[in-house]
């Protein structure tokens, strides 16, 4: 597909041909599997201004947490006693967490034989290096938009190229690496977003997340409209077809914008799923964009619901780490 072609899928509204072919090359080169992984979300304080996020620093209605190493530790536990086979470390840009904090926490997941992926923003080439050391294996750095006059205008006082680099570091330093972009972002365009889908195609990425924007309220973007969830999904599609043995998440943001998001998203090219098992006292406050409808993995009933609705579509659940075919391909090179 060539950015033309991107483009014209991107506009039609006769879509679900796409949503067809994206759906058989996901179970043709990854299998009718579902890979889940486990969330936490560790702190919620952040240094950065993201204009569309809720928990920017700007904000001063948020009520900021951080979970202590022994609980951070401790629900990564509780999460491989309930047979999760990847942990995700999500949080704010958040200092408090220095090199030595995290990767005493980092050997200790590790110690419980899980995957480990980290999303804690930008950070040095440094620490990126002592959290791979420690063993770390997967990074999340969504690049947003690669639309640099557009990422300047959402992120004030962040810069595009840091951006961009952070993410090639990461691929030297060997992580599986992810990115991903936000749509229906205020001035974003269509073509912009194909340039983002080729971007993918061009870094090799190994996880790619995609969410509408959803706009919170008490951020300077409340007042601008959601993304739009069909435009979302075919960013989905497109990016599996252009790239068929990668890992792509339903991410929340598609089951917040829409009932039933998560399970279109899996027929539509999706192959992993985050339940979140930050504990309740926090999740909360990890309000990225208001009312979010992740599966709560602290919940026995909503992870039965999960078995169910991935059954329903005919797939399993992976008993293995789940580490993304391209990067298993690049290793055996
Ligand atoms: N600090 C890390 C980073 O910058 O990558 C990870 C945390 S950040 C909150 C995780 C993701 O949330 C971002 O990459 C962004 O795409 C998404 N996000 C933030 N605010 C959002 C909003 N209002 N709507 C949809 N997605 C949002």
């Amino acid at each position: 597909m060539n950015k033309k072609e991107i483009i014209e899928i991107l506009k039609s509204n006769n879509t679900s041909e796409i949503f067809q072919k994206a759906d058989e090359i996901r179970r043709k080169y990854c299998g009718n599997i579902v890979h889940l992984r486990a969330l936490i979300e560790f702190s919620n304080f952040c240094k950065r201004q993201c204009l569309y996020c809720g928990i920017n620093s700007k904000n001063i209605k948020i009520k900021r947490y951080r979970l202590s190493e022994d609980e951070i530790i401790k629900t990564a536990k509780q999460a491989a006693n309930l047979g999760f086979k990847t942990i995700v470390l999500q949080s704010g840009e958040d200092d408090y967490f220095d090199i030595k904090k995290m990767c005493f926490i980092i050997e200790k997941i590790k110690e419980l034989n899980v995957a480990l992926t980290l999303s804690l923003g930008e950070k040095t080439k440094e620490e990126y290096k002592a959290y791979k050391a420690s063993g770390a294996d997967r990074y999340l750095l969504r690049i947003e938009t690669t639309n640099e006059k557009l990422y300047k205008k959402m992120h004030p006082n962040a810069d595009f190229q840091n951006r961009l680099k952070c993410l090639y570091t990461l691929k030297e330093l060997n992580y599986e690496t992810g990115t991903g972009i936000m749509t229906g972002l205020p001035e974003q365009s269509i073509n912009s977003i194909a340039d983002d889908i080729l971007f993918f195609k061009k870094f090799n990425a190994n996880m790619i997340g995609i969410g509408p924007f959803i706009p919170h309220p008490d951020t300077v973007m409340k007042n601008y409209p959601c993304g739009n969830f069909e435009l979302a999904l075919k960013t989905v599609a497109i990016t599996r077809i252009l790239m068929p043995n990668i890992n792509i998440p339903a991410t929340t943001a598609l089951e917040t914008l829409l009932k039933n998001g998560r399970k279109i998203a899996l027929k539509s090219g999706a192959n992993v799923v985050m339940p979140n098992i930050t504990p309740n006292f926090a999740k909360e406050n990890y309000s990225i964009y208001p009312n979010k409808q992740g599966v709560s993995a602290n919940n026995i009933n909503e992870l039965e619901n999960l078995k169910n609705e991935i059954a329903s579509i005919g797939d399993v659940i992976s008993k293995d780490f789940g580490t993304s075919k391209n990067f298993i391909a690049q290793k055996d090179l």
